[in-house]
């Protein structure tokens, strides 16, 4: 099958987008080829513009936890279309959004943004703000969208001072940036001993998603919050992928609600948009009072709690029910094991982790608790086995390093195209492998 209207378009789009995307990973540079473009999307399947129909594994890269197109928000969102699009005052659909949250969560508070990366950039400057000092603790390989202050990679050696993660970042943007090893206790007990007074926040990922999926290792989000209590810093949870995937209450409600502990600050976005542009961030109303109009630090936003965007979200936590995670549980781990026995079956080194209902395979020997390790993985057998995937209708992450999404919509025939695929696409990835021994 060809995709010769996917090739066209991608010429089009890099003579006026660079590299032809909007967002960097959608341009298959991690396992070359071209971008397919999409056409239209419904349940668990993508079409592409040369009428090629594809498993969905990416699933707009997490806010589809209903499948696309999903009738009941598709009627919300066609019903709230009817009464205009934009309003710049206050609407019941926000507030209903915000109550949904609220509800779901140990915050008191949300304010409304329209992307994850609005979020985590309010939630710093508002810890920021409550604390009355500067210094933001981050771990390497979490991604809380793209901030200045948060992509900072680690310095040279053991130092956790940070650097610019990319050029256009000043120096002076991550002077205050520190960063650890994911995991790593002993790394977050040295540094508060050395410089806890002067920390206003540690931000992480709820649970690790963007190095591909890496649990917590159990108390670890605990201990982050109880080091953050003693040393007067706020516990920044980033719940933008995990919020209302891993588990009905994000990945807090596998840790913190059972342990009985609640983060300062927790960020939102995905699936609480329903797959319109929206997140959230919130916390206690002692911290969320400290925002404008009430308190004195800024943050606003034109479309933000925008009245599509919210009625989309709402009706997607509304229908997402415990029967919506019990499916996207069987989904996974039918994938997951499948995945787990067909690479075993071609001999190629692998891990599947997961942290809840996220999941992904790293092609790589395990252990794997941190970036470091993940980084061990063998992007080039990823690549092969991402194209005979493809080829075989199922669109998976166009990265090894991301997290794979199913839906609940992902239905008994989707998850037999997947699985029909792995066996062939373990053999390509060891065929790569064997390429680069030989
Ligand atoms: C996706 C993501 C973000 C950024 O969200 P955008 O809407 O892409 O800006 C932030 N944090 C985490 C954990 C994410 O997965």
């Amino acid at each position: 099958m060809t995709h010769d209207r996917s090739d066209a378009l991608f010429a089009r789009a890099c003579a006026v987008t660079p590299g032809g995307v909007n967002s960097p990973v959608r341009a298959f540079r991690a396992v070359g080829g071209t971008p397919r473009f999409i056409r239209s999307a419904s349940g668990a399947r993508l079409t592409d513009v040369d009428g090629r129909e594809y498993v969905d594994l990416v699933g707009s890269w997490g806010p589809m936890l209903l499948g696309h197109a999903h009738p009941e928000v598709m009627a919300a969102v066609r019903d709230a279309l009817a009464r205009g699009t934009s309003y710049g005052a206050p609407t019941e659909a926000e507030v209903g959004l915000a109550e949904e949250i609220v509800g779901r969560t140990p915050v008191d508070q949300v304010r409304l943004v329209s992307s994850g990366t609005e979020a985590t950039m309010s939630a710093i400057r508002l810890a920021r703000g409550f604390t009355g000092r500067d210094v933001v603790v981050k771990f390497a390989g979490c991604y809380h969208g793209h901030v200045d202050a948060l992509l900072a990679s680690a310095g040279s050696g053991l130092t956790t001072l940070a650097v610019p993660g990319t050029p256009g970042v000043p120096e002076t943007a991550t002077a205050l940036t520190r960063v650890l090893p994911y995991n790593d206790r002993d790394a977050v007990a040295a540094l508060f001993a050395e410089e806890g007074d002067r920390i206003a926040c540690l931000i992480t990922e709820a649970a690790a998603g963007n190095m591909g999926v890496i649990a917590p290792d159990p108390g670890f989000n605990r201990f982050l919050a109880q080091t953050c209590a003693d040393h007067g810093a706020l516990f920044v949870s980033d719940e933008v992928m995990t919020g209302f995937r891993a588990s009905r209450l994000g990945q807090w409600g596998l840790d913190g609600a059972l342990e009985g502990w609640a983060p300062d600050l927790m960020t939102f976005g995905k699936v609480m948009g329903g797959g319109f542009p929206a997140a959230a961030f919130g916390g206690r109303a002692e911290v969320m009072e400290m925002l404008s109009p009430v308190g004195p630090v800024y943050q606003a936003g034109t479309l933000s709690g925008n009245p599509i965007a919210a009625t989309a979200g709402l009706t997607t936590l509304r229908l997402a029910t415990d029967d919506v995670y019990a499916r996207i549980t069987a989904v996974g781990d039918a994938v997951k094991d499948a995945a787990d026995k067909a690479l075993s079956d071609s001999g190629v080194p692998h891990v599947v982790s997961s942290a809840g209902t996220m999941f992904s395979v790293f092609f790589a020997d395990g252990p794997v608790r941190d970036f470091e390790d993940a980084q061990r993985q063998d992007t080039a057998a990823y690549a092969a086995f991402f194209h005979a995937m493809l080829d075989r209708g199922v669109y998976l992450p166009p990265s090894a390093y991301e997290a794979w999404f199913v839906s609940s919509m992902h239905d008994d025939a989707a998850v037999e195209t997947v699985l029909a695929a792995l066996a062939p696409a373990a053999e390509a990835a060891a065929a790569a492998r064997e390429v680069r021994r030989g």
